[in-house]
């Protein structure tokens, strides 16, 4: 008896999530010293983690014996301040992964469709399959999503769509304008979850008023995260924000602990660390800036980004990561499920990081 056959077909035909290369993964490969490799491939903030957040930590390291508070009641509390929006509408979870996770655990099933933009993130395609529902791909427009396609391909089955904005990998980005048209039009009976995991990236102007549709439009479900401009992405740890009774359902179907203690104290105080998100930020624009010029100077082409990474057209993009990993860059493909085999994916990382990536770069393309 094959068991692989005791699993569902939809479980079965899964093509696990890629995640960038771990550094201790290449040190391993190539004999490299851990302390020269360059990782610019997970989209992880490369100032760290801010002071306050790491002084909230270590006062946690005491109670580890202990469950963490199953229903996150201080980090829901500072978030329900922050955003303005009840208690009961926020769900926390273990990343923001977790929470699309629980999202597609309440609400889709055989029988059901999703509905997502061709270059998406990969976790969109994962969690509708892994539920057995159906994903329904449509085209990119200009590599971001194609929101008049996307109302068009909303089928009777279909429960979710998913949208991330900004869009991670391609870093494009729909104006508040269309995202909201596009809200009012979609059904009510079909929920649109808006991944906001670039938002604290964006510069106000561009920024979705997305906490506020939500009293207009209780289908709406927006994630957040801390992995990112916070610095976090290894404690684990976003949430959403949505109608109180879709909250409720996605709170029955998660783990009663699925966040824990230090990842819960650490977000509380991330979340008033407002200056090391602006530095964050600032940074970012810089960094971004110089990803581009260098890629200007070696006459490539980008994808204007609106994240914290840059994804760059340099053609065989299979070799040149390979080239890259040998002088010790680790950057991310986006071939395969992401459909973009001539791009690779930077993640801005320090000036010096930036440097370090443009120049094996160029030293790459001359190969
Ligand atoms: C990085 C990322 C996330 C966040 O993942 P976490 O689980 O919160 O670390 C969510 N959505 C998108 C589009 C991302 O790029």
């Amino acid at each position: 008896m094959d068991l692989c056959d005791l699993s569902p077909a939809y479980v079965r035909s899964i093509a696990p999530y890629q995640p960038g290369k771990p550094i201790s993964e290449l040190a391993r490969e190539m004999g490299l010293d851990e302390a020269k490799i360059v990782k610019l491939a997970s989209n992880e903030n490369p100032r760290g983690t801010g002071p306050r957040t790491r002084a909230a930590i270590e006062s946690t390291l005491r109670d580890l014996a202990r469950y963490p508070d199953g229903s996150g009641f201080e980090l829901r509390q500072a978030l329900s301040r922050r955003y303005g929006v009840e208690q009961s509408s926020i769900v926390l979870g273990n990343g923001s992964n977790d929470v699309l996770e629980l999202v597609s655990l309440a609400f889709l099933a055989p029988g059901r469709s999703a509905v997502y933009s061709q270059h998406c993130f990969a976790v969109y395609p994962l969690a509708t399959q892994a539920r057995g529902a159906r994903g329904i791909a449509v085209p990119a427009k200009d590599y971001g999503h194609d929101l008049d396609a996307m109302a068009a391909a909303i089928a009777a089955d279909t429960q979710v769509v998913w949208i991330a904005n900004p869009n991670n990998p391609t870093g494009t980005i729909v104006s508040p304008e269309r995202l909201e048209a596009f809200v009012r039009r979609v059904p009510e009976r079909v929920l649109v979850v808006i991944d906001e995991a670039y938002n604290e990236y964006l510069h106000a102007d561009l920024r979705a008023d997305t906490v506020r549709w939500l009293r207009r439009h209780p289908n709406l479900i927006v994630t957040r995260t801390f992995s990112k401009a916070y610095g976090l992405a290894g404690l684990r740890v976003g949430y959403a924000l949505a109608h109180a009774t879709v909250a409720d359902l996605m709170n029955r179907v998660r783990q009663p602990f699925n966040v824990n203690s230090i990842a819960l104290a650490a977000a509380a105080a991330a979340l008033d660390d407002m200056e090391f998100v602006a530095r964050s930020y600032a940074e970012n624009l810089q960094g971004l800036r110089q990803i581009e010029q260098g890629a200007k100077q070696l006459g490539l082409e980008w994808i204007p980004s609106y994240g914290n990474f840059i994804t760059v057209r340099v053609g065989r993009a299979a070799d040149i990561y390979k080239r890259l990993l040998k002088r010790g860059v680790i950057v991310r493909p986006v071939g395969g499920g992401y459909q973009l085999p001539e791009h690779l994916r930077v993640t801005v990382g320090t000036e010096a990081e930036n440097e370090r990536f443009l120049a094996a770069l160029a030293a790459s393309l001359k190969e």
